[in-house]
Formats: C-alpha cells, structure tokens, sequence
C-alpha cells in the first residue's frame, strides 16, 4: 500500500502540471545563495510548527537549512537531528497520513531506502519525516495526527548513522529531488541559539518547550 501512494507522489512530481492552464511550478533552488535569499524565517510564536521530538528533550542540529555547497542541504530547507536508535518524533503540526514507509532494515544505508512518513496540513503542505526505524511507525494510512503527537521512531534506514532528516514540501509531488520545494521553518517550542536570521544554527542543540 504505501508503494503505491509512493508511486503517486513520483507519477506527480513528472507530471506536474495541466499545460497551459495548470499554475507554474515554482522552481528549486539551484544554488546556496538562491535558497538563503528565501530564508525568510517567521516569528516563532505566530509558527504552527514544533519541534520533532518530546517536550523536555533535547537533540543536536548535525545539519541545518541552505547548508554549505556539496553538503545535501544546500538548496533546501531541511533539519538533521541526532539521536539514540528508537528516539520518539513528535509531529510538528497535525494532519492526515498520507504516506509511509517502514520496511527497510536501520542497517541498510543505500539512499532511496529510507523509512518516512508524510502528514499533509490543512494548506496542502506535508511534513516529511525521513530515516524512521524499520517497523517503527506507529500511524496509519488516513489517520489523523494532532500537533505533539507520536508518530514513530527515529532509526538509521537509507543513512549511516540515527538522526531524523526533516523538511516542509509545498504539496505532494514536490517532495523528491530535483523538483522538491521546501519550505522555511520557525519552530514554536525551540529553546537553544538561532542564527542571525532567525533560523535554527547547525552545531547546536535544542531544547523541546511545552508544545502549544
Ligand atoms: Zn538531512
């Protein structure tokens, strides 16, 4: 089941759009310069987002947005946090499941073997959670999650080391690279440094406030 809806998201992504009449992409950042020119980071306060992990814990930044050329961050807006295997990810704001996957093995770090889950908001945007432990996605197909609740594990699988690659899509279909739009995130409950624009800063650690 959750290779199809995989198939959809793919059939999407090469498909974009209905011709003339369909609205235009918007189109990737190609470089880290054009991706930090749309690092445009709200008030945290007013963000729907929280961080993925359980209030009270703490995890390091390994990777953070826009990161340096050559680095797979560099024209996204995507967050790497480190754990211990089995670390609890917390959705950042609810939605409905609308894609999963947990069969690959946390030993396997071939790319594109990575478990994940995908929880579409209400404004058609999905958060993409990548790296889950195998068999460790604890939502359904169609469920649906409140902002703070568990989803799942943090594992290994389609990497070589425990941490939680995470990222905002505009929509479905513009979640895998080259086409894949990310978008900035401010994180309503993060307690630790952010950078001099307001993002949070590779290298450090943050803190999980009471998420609400
Ligand atoms: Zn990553």
């Amino acid at each position: 089941m959750s290779s199809k809806i995989w198939l959809v998201l793919v059939v999407g992504l090469v498909a974009p759009s209905c011709g003339d009449q369909g609205p235009e992409l918007p189109e990737a950042p190609a470089t880290r310069a054009e991706c930090i020119q749309r690092a445009v980071f709200p008030e945290p306060t007013s963000s729907p987002y929280c961080l993925p992990f359980a209030e009270g814990s703490a995890y390091a930044l390994t990777q953070s947005y826009c990161s340096a050329p050559g680095r797979s961050h560099m024209n996204r807006f995507a967050w790497d946090f480190a754990g211990p295997m089995g670390t609890e990810i917390i959705a950042v704001r609810g939605g409905v499941v609308v894609e999963l996957r947990e069969h690959w093995p946390d030993t396997d770090t071939q790319g594109g073997h990575e478990n994940m889950v995908a929880v579409q908001h209400d404004d058609e945007s999905l958060s993409i959670y990548i790296h889950m432990m195998k068999d460790g996605v604890l939502v359904e197909l169609g469920d649906t999650v409140p902002r703070g609740g568990l989803i799942g594990w943090m594992g290994s699988s389609g990497t070589g080391f425990s941490h939680l690659h995470f990222m905002i899509c505009l929509r479905a279909g513009l979640c895998s690279s080259p086409t894949e739009i990310t978008l900035p995130v401010s994180y309503r409950n993060a307690i630790g440094p952010l950078d001099s624009i307001g993002g949070l800063a590779e290298g450090e650690e943050y803190l999980a406030g009471a998420c609400n």
